[in-house]
């Protein structure tokens, strides 16, 4: 199969995919007093995720990928974070599936739930933001692919993950179900214990010593401050 034809194929099956989210982001909205206040909130927080990831997936479509890591760990992974992240919970409002796995939880906990969507959204739009180019949803080094070391990554190494850490909180905060909200904290650890080392090595194989002098001044979850890199800004920029 030719390389258009593939990505024809591709873009098909991307557009299905959105179309089967919007008629289950409709129906789980329908659902509102069923799904209550938490899931409401959870609703909110995926579209605005959705939002402000659409333009960097399609705009970064076009990067030439230079080294790419898909082997049967990241597959398992991304089917593991998608299916707990995305599918499960928006099957589970969409249509009650998941009900025999209920719990319950106090009214504060959806209080909580709520208030740490707020700096999972911001981590996450900054992340983006300042990774630019740079950002592909799996293991990838693209041909022009710069250290960024500027805005938030300059505190942390790892800031889409710990908006995806905070997410992973409040999921089972606002939906109270051990199928649809709970299952991605351990989905959110395994990518943590594994993705994690295998993105750093990746990094430091091809930045080298900007790239140790860049872990020394930085977090890799929680922010570092106070510490200033030899070189100033190392290379590149989205
Ligand atoms: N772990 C980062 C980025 C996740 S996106 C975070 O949590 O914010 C995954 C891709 O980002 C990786 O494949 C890698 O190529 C790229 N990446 C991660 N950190 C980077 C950095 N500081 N500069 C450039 N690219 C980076």
């Amino acid at each position: 199969m030719d390389k258009s034809n593939r990505s024809l194929i591709q873009s098909g099956v991307l557009w299905a995919a959105v179309a089967v989210g919007v008629v289950l982001l409709v129906l789980a909205a329908v659902r509102w007093r069923e799904n209550g206040p938490g899931g409401l909130v959870w609703l909110a927080a995926f579209v605005a995720m959705f939002v402000i990831r659409l333009p960097y997936s399609v705009r970064n479509r076009g990067n030439v990928i230079v080294e790419a890591h898909k082997d049967a760990r990241e597959v398992i992974l991304f089917i593991a974070m998608f299916g707990s992240m995305m599918i499960l919970p928006l099957a589970h409002l969409a249509t009650g599936c998941f009900a025999f796995a209920d719990y319950a939880l106090p009214g504060g906990a959806v209080v909580l739930g709520a208030a740490l969507q707020v700096p999972f959204v911001a981590l996450f739009w900054l992340s983006h933001a300042h990774l630019g180019r740079n950002w592909s949803p799996g293991l990838e080094m693209r041909q022009e692919h710069g250290l960024v070391t500027h805005g938030i990554y300059g505190r942390i190494r790892h800031p889409m993950y710990a908006a995806i850490w905070l997410s992973a909180l409040a999921q089972p905060l606002l939906i109270h179900n051990w199928i649809a909200g709970f299952l991605v904290f351990p989905a959110c650890a395994a990518m943590w214990i594994i993705r994690v080392p295998r993105e750093e090595a990746m990094l430091r194989r091809r930045f080298v010593d900007a790239y140790d002098d860049y872990c020394r001044t930085s977090g890799r979850l929680l922010p570092r401050f106070g510490a200033s890199r030899a070189g100033g800004k190392a290379a590149g920029r989205p």
